[in-house]
């Protein structure tokens, strides 16, 4: 397994938002993680990347534990998350965007290096000299996006990547996330609210409900269940 949750916990304050989470995914799996507004979902993914401690429970990837690591230690080992609100500097132009974020993370031998980037999304080669802040929804995902995957990735937690963007586009984006893990292997945890275009490319779905995961299985189980019930 890549990516394994056991038993974590983890909240804010007095209130343990996330309790008794355990799931596991293997390398190139894309995983659809879902569940309604406030069920814990960015909590957990938070918890994963080092941004918040964990109360109880472990994460490991690779067969090492890393939940005491520095987020930095997290990313060198390829975890890589796209926040909620995207995590792009809107100040900065796209070129600066992704030659800051490739300085860090692109070492010899990179899986995805600046040129690669471009080639991806063709759009953002044509922009490298605006400035970020004023690009479209869309390419300003396709500019997060990017900035995920510089480097060597091998986990991508994906915190609702099509918030804002028209249907087409996100078709066109969850088929370049399919690519990308399908070609190098990449595995992705996608949380979204847009639950058919997610279901369309998850090999498996995992549903949250208040802080706890209520179901985890394939999509045609998923389908095939009530968990509609649970959005
Ligand atoms: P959404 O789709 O709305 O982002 P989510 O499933 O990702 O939902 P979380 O953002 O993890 O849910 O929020 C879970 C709970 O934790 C909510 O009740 C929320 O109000 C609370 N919460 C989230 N962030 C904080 C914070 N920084 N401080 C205190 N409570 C928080």
């Amino acid at each position: 397994m890549l990516l394994r949750l056991s038993s974590l916990a983890a909240g804010y304050g007095l209130k343990t938002v996330i309790s008794d989470v355990s799931f596991a995914l293997e390398p190139g799996q894309i995983m659809a993680f879902l569940g309604h507004n406030g069920a814990g979902k960015t909590t957990t993914l938070k918890t994963i990347m080092g941004l918040l401690p964990p109360r109880a429970g472990e994460v490991q990837f690779d067969d090492k534990r890393i939940d005491r690591l520095s987020v930095s230690d997290r990313v060198a080992m390829g975890l890589r998350l796209l926040p909620e609100g995207r995590g792009i500097f809107p100040d900065l132009s796209v070129a600066e965007n992704i030659d800051v974020v490739a300085a860090r993370n692109c070492g010899p031998g990179a899986m995805f290096e600046i040129d690669d980037v471009y080639k991806l999304f063709p759009v953002l080669d044509e922009r490298r000299t605006t400035r970020s802040g004023s690009l479209s929804g869309g390419q300003q995902q396709m500019l997060a996006m990017s900035l995920a995957i510089l480097g060597t990735p091998r986990c991508l937690l994906l915190d609702e990547p099509s918030i804002g963007l028209a249907p087409n586009l996100v078709e066109r984006l969850f088929d370049q996330v399919q690519d990308v893990c399908r070609a190098h292997g990449v595995t992705a945890l996608l949380v979204e609210q847009n639950v058919a275009a997610a279901m369309r490319i998850a090999d498996r779905v995992v549903i949250m409900n208040n802080g706890q995961i209520v179901f985890d299985g394939l999509p045609d189980e998923a389908r095939a269940s009530n968990f509609w019930n649970y959005f």
